[in-house]
């Protein structure tokens, strides 16, 4: 079992094509039966020509020849150079921080996945790794807390679900003149590479969930977490093989297959949640959405984001209210999580979010009203009419005869 991270498969090429060309174009040049899809190696172990070892492969921990092409595709459709596949979004970002070591510091935003906040209370808790909140909308907000112990400065943008955005060219461009030891993380599951690549726009590691848009399915977990560093990807892939974590064969292969399909299923969601948005907006919902012209960081995504995704989420002014559109809803599915090709609705404080406790919540003025929307392939049409019924069963809008 090697602690080396092995090189790059013969197989990995530059990026030649556009995305969606890119994304589904999967390189296996070495199968010697020349199979379409990559195959599983459902296989813990893998024999020696001699006693001294040295094959490419020993055991599935260190390397698998599925998680190996997954990985290869990934690094290309990310804009990195290397990418790994571990057992979940959670797993990617706990990857990262043990990079951090007790004393350092983290910087993040105030507006965070919940699974997040939980990872880096721990931190704080277990091995005095103090994570500093700044409101992430105001790139200056970070600057106060740059010192030399800072060792991640770890962004979200959009956040979910209140959909905020920060400007990852500013922010990566302060923290490397101020700490050079410093890396800046950016959890990039709402884009996805499709729609944004944080490592192009300065960012040192992109992590997602790929149990979101990736996989794009429901059907499996996974996290995937990327750099353009050499270093720091020998740190990350230590780790890697150091805790087990690196994702099995089966659901790499899952992976593979569903990450084909990342742009036309994104570019549908997209175009349904833009109809979504409008519907909303012309009956006076606020609703927070990066694709409409309403939202007040509308350009600076703009920069960053060749598309608004797919997630939206709108006030209704009573809780009680909101609960009855869920509970309304039909073809939207009460559920927590997105990136599925199905629809999905939710009220973020009573799901996804009620880990953060309700005077944090306050505190970063989360409408405990919101409801999240996760919009699937669906036809727009049913989608609609599902969600007029809702409102109106609700008594959010008069009911039409
Ligand atoms: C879901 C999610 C995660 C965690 O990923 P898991 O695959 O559930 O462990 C992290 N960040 C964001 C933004 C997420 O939506």
């Amino acid at each position: 079992m090697t602690d080396v991270l092995p090189s790059p498969a013969a197989s990995f090429k530059e990026k030649r094509y556009r995305f969606a060309t890119e994304v589904v174009t999967v390189d296996n040049p070495d199968d010697p039966h020349h199979a379409a899809s990559v195959p599983i190696y459902q296989s813990a172990t893998f024999k020696q020509a001699g006693a001294g070892g040295g094959g490419e492969y020993d055991y599935s921990r260190s390397g698998n020849p599925t998680r190996t092409h997954l990985e290869n595709h990934l690094a290309k459709i990310m804009g990195a150079k290397r990418a790994f596949a571990v057992t979940s979004g959670m797993t990617a970002l706990d990857v990262i921080a043990r990079l951090v070591q007790a004393g350092d510091e983290i910087v993040a935003g105030n507006d965070l996945y919940g699974g997040t906040n939980r990872l880096l209370t721990f931190l704080a808790k277990s091995q005095n790794i103090k994570t500093h909140h700044v409101d992430t909308t105001k790139a200056e907000s970070v600057l106060p807390y740059l010192s030399e112990k800072t060792k991640l400065v770890l962004l979200e943008t959009p956040t979910n679900p209140l959909i905020r955005i920060a400007d990852i060219p500013t922010i990566s461009q302060y923290v490397h003149d101020k700490c050079p030891r410093a890396l800046v993380v950016v959890d990039n599951t709402m884009m996805s590479p499709y729609l944004q690549r944080p490592l192009e726009l300065g960012a040192d590691i992109s992590y997602h969930s790929a149990t979101k848009y990736l996989a794009g399915h429901h059907d499996l977990m996974a996290g995937v977490l990327g750099t353009r560093d050499e270093a720091v990807a020998e740190q990350l892939y230590y780790v890697i093989n150091a805790t087990g974590c690196g994702l099995g064969p089966f659901d790499s292969w899952l992976l593979l297959r569903g990450v084909k399909t990342l742009a036309v299923r994104m570019d549908k969601q997209q175009h349904n949640a833009v109809r979504i948005n409008n519907f909303l907006e012309s009956y006076g919902f606020k609703v927070h959405y990066p694709g409409s012209t309403n939202h007040p960081q509308y350009e600076l995504h703009k920069k960053m984001a060749t598309g608004p995704g797919a997630v939206l989420s709108f006030e209704t002014g009573d809780i009680a209210l909101s609960e009855r559109i869920v509970e309304a809803a039909k073809l939207w599915s009460i559920s927590v999580s997105f990136g599925c090709v199905n629809s999905l609705i939710s009220m973020p404080c009573r799901m996804s979010h009620a880990s953060i406790p309700a005077h944090v919540r306050a505190e970063r003025e989360f409408p405990e009203d919101l409801i999240r929307l996760c919009v699937g392939i669906e036809d727009v049409e049913d989608l609609l009419d599902d969600l007029k019924t809702a409102l109106e069963q609700a008594g959010a809008l008069p009911s039409t005869p």
